[in-house]
Parts: structure tokens; C-alpha cells; sequence
């Protein structure tokens, strides 16, 4: 068959559920409120046949649920489930990356508003123990009561020739993110740096993929600015591969998704296969997102999230 086996990881479970590009655009289209096939074919320019393998994918996770409009009616609308709304903590700090790394005029006009306390807010991911922000040196691992090998498929998908950079919609604001990460393998060599692993061999002994795409995934990720290589032998030369600033940013997010993953994606039962201490406060680290005015938890029905008129500013 054709799989691989890798470290059991909660981040590489649920984005084999979800990290897929289209995956990912078509649920940040449903949080901000698109939900028919129309306007989602409309907004993220994908094409029918990619359009429709991805919503029946999110379906099949339990991503989305599909039903009529109205009671009788044609239109049939796709709705967010328990499980992917909680996915709404990935959405507000890939934002907030993109907001940092990629500053555009659309993006500043963006608000969001904490219906809560009445403030325009900025997300920020912090420890539900001590309070204090998360950074990606503050967090160190043990092996948890799931720590296994998981055994995962190659699967090939249906691939689109558009690029993130040329999707349609204007809800569309953390395209970037979602063009580094949305492809499996450099998401899980992202994930491998946070565990201290820089180097080809290291890479390659976690992640057993043909040497080719990973050297190819690790161009890419040099290409753009995740990583910087780092000469560490003369002869023959040999490289390591660091996160840059905006590499090692993407970590609330990544810790987002880790803990989406430890909930919604155990298919043994058996726990969490990692356990994330705080080393600030020596905790079982929790990630909690957090409104910068207030600091209350947020969650989506609290939220307002508005696209201003980047003309008008
Ligand atoms: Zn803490
Ligand atoms: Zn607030």
C-alpha cells in the first residue's frame, strides 16, 4: 500500500484532515460567512471538480454539514460542525501572521471586534495557566500517553493550477499562510524544526518522503523566508535549516492546530502523543486565544469581523 509511517503528531493528524490548500480555503470561507457551492466556486476560484472533492473530504471528517436552505428548498448549504468551529482559534492567528508579515492595505482595513468587551482587539495566544504569551522557546515536549507511529497515506489529490495569491475573494486574509503550509510535507518539516530538527537527514529520517520532494519543500520554505540555510560543514559543503522571525511566527498557529489535533483527530483513543510543557510556568501547556484588550477567551460567536473599504481609509 501506499503509505508512510511517521512519529504519532497531532499537528500531522489534523492536517491530513484539513491542511490541504482548498481544504483550508473553503473553511475560511464558511467562518466569514460564504456557504453555498455558488459563492465558494465564486470566491476561491478553484474549479468545480477540486471544489466538490474537497467539500465531500470535509464532510467525510465531519468538517461540514450539508442541507437545504430552507425546509423543501434546493439551495443546499454547507454549516460549520462542533469540530471545525473550534478550528476558529487557527483562523484569528493565522491572521494575525499575515497581518505581521504581509502587511496590505485590504488587511489593515480588517477589524475585528470583541462584541464582549466592545474593543477592536488583536488575537494573541497565551498560556491558560499563567497567562503569558507564547512564544515558540517557552514550550518544551514529552512523549504522552498516545506517543505511537502513525501510518499515513500518500494520497494523491486533485490538484488546481491557480495559486493562493490569485484567489478571488477579498475574505480571503491569510493567503500566504495558507500557501506555505497547504501542502502536507512542508507543514510537517515546519513542525519538525520546532522539535529542533534542521538538518536534511534529520528531516528525511522523520518524514520518509522521496529525497527529491523534500529537498524541493525545503527550496521552497528557503524561497520563502521560513528558513534560512546555515552553513555548518566547509567540505563538502553541508546546510542547516533554521526558522527565520516569520518561520518561527508561525507558531501560534501551528500550537492551534496541535491542540485542535489532540481533540478532534485521536484515532486510537489513547491521548495526547505529545505532552507540551510552559517552561514559564512549568504547566501542562494549554494555548488559550485571547483578546489584547480584555484578555477573555475568544470564540466566534463573540466576534465580529468586518472588511472595511480600503479606498475609504
Ligand atoms: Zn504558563
Ligand atoms: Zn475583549
Amino acid at each position: 500500500m501506499n503509505t508512510l509511517t511517521t512519529r504519532a503528531s497531532s499537528i500531522n493528524r489534523a492536517l491530513d484532515q484539513i491542511g490541504d490548500k482548498w481544504c483550508l480555503l473553503i473553511i475560511q470561507e464558511v467562518f466569514w460567512g460564504i456557504n453555498t457551492f455558488s459563492e465558494m466556486l465564486a470566491t476561491t476560484g478553484a474549479s468545480r471538480g477540486v471544489l466538490s472533492d474537497r467539500l465531500q473530504w470535509l464532510q467525510k471528517v465531519d468538517c461540514l454539514t450539508k442541507a437545504p436552505g430552507r425546509k423543501g428548498g434546493k439551495r443546499m448549504i454547507y454549516r460549520l460542525t462542533p469540530k471545525s468551529i473550534e478550528l476558529y482559534d487557527s483562523a484569528l492567528m493565522a491572521l494575525e501572521w499575515e497581518r505581521r508579515f504581509f502587511p496590505t492595505l485590504e488587511l489593515e482595513s480588517v477589524t475585528l471586534l470583541h462584541r464582549t468587551c466592545g474593543h477592536v482587539f488583536t488575537p494573541q495566544m497565551r498560556c491558560g495557566k499563567c497567562n503569558e504569551s507564547i512564544s515558540i522557546y517557552d514550550v518544551s515536549y514529552k512523549p504522552g500517553p498516545g506517543a505511537a507511529r502513525d501510518e499515513r497515506e500518500k494520497k494523491v489529490r486533485r490538484r488546481s493550477s491557480l495559486s493562493v495569491q490569485d484567489v478571488p475573494s477579498k475574505r480571503s486574509v491569510y493567503r500566504n499562510l495558507i500557501n506555505i503550509v497547504g501542502d502536507r510535507w512542508t507543514a510537517n518539516v515546519i513542525a519538525l524544526s520546532f522539535h529542533g530538527f534542521n538538518r536534511f537527514e534529520q528531516f528525511h529520517e522523520e518524514l520518509p518522503v522521496a529525497t527529491n520532494i523534500l529537498t524541493d519543500r525545503l527550496k521552497f520554505l528557503v524561497e520563502h523566508g521560513i528558513f534560512q540555510q546555515v552553513l555548518y560543514k566547509e567540505r563538502p559543503p553541508r546546510y542547516e535549516y533554521r526558522l527565520t522571525e516569520k518561520g518561527e511566527a508561525t507558531y501560534p498557529w501551528f500550537l492551534s492546530i496541535l491542540q485542535w489535533g489532540d481533540k478532534w483527530c485521536d484515532p486510537t483513543g489513547a491521548g495526547k502523543p505529545m505532552r507540551l510543557i510552559h517552561k514559564r510556568c512549568g504547566h501542562t501547556l494549554h494555548g488559550q486565544v485571547k483578546c489584547s484588550e480584555c484578555e477573555k477567551v475568544l470564540n466566534a460567536q463573540e466576534v465580529q469581523f468586518d472588511i472595511g473599504d480600503p479606498r475609504a481609509a
